[in-house]
């Protein structure tokens, strides 16, 4: 198990389409750990795996009250209702924005020992799996804003960055963000 660098926006694996998992072998628990170790020390409530850099659709979430969950090849098989709420994504620190999500979803997905699973969400559990499987697939939650909006909070990145270049962060147990 080992703490990994945390890939940014501008990082193109965060816009790749991950690769589905053939099947859960130490590998794919291995890539878990990892998730688990790196997101805890980030503090997150998630992490997708193209955030350290590996394109395979493997992602956690972990929402206090509402339990930790592993999403191998998850699928997001029914939605409901509605939510709006703050949004903030451990590869793009400091930018937060309301984000409009499902308020339910029942997700299927392979857990670390290749049981299927069947997760049904609600609340912040369920926003925080939309967040993660739209990482799987090359989404941004910056992606689910209006463009002017979006345009602003870019600005305020390029701001935060301070000339830094280069996608990759260490993470230090500091850190903290409300999303993965
Ligand atoms: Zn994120």
């Amino acid at each position: 198990m080992s703490l990994r660098q945390l890939h940014l926006l501008g990082s193109p694996v965060l816009r790749q389409r991950a690769h589905e998992v053939a099947g859960v072998d130490d590998g794919v628990r291995a890539l878990v750990a990892d998730l688990f170790e790196t997101m805890r020390a980030a503090n997150g409530v998630g992490l997708a795996s193209n955030q350290i850099g590996v394109a395979r659709r493997v992602a956690i979430v972990s929402v206090q009250d509402q339990g930790e969950h592993v999403l191998v090849n998850p699928v997001i098989l029914e939605t409901d209702g509605r939510q709006v709420g703050e949004e903030g994504c451990l590869s793009i620190p400091e930018i937060f924005a309301d984000v409009d999500r499902a308020e339910r979803v029942v997700v299927e997905a392979l857990d670390e020992s290749g049981a299927r699973r069947r997760i049904e969400a609600s609340g912040m559990l369920a926003r925080a799996i939309q967040h993660e499987i739209d990482h799987l697939d090359g989404i941004l939650f910056l992606d689910r804003v209006g463009p002017l909006k979006r345009r602003r909070l870019l600005a305020d990145w390029k701001k935060s960055r301070k000339g830094e270049d280069g996608y990759l962060k260490d993470v230090v147990p500091e850190d903290s963000a409300k999303l993965g």
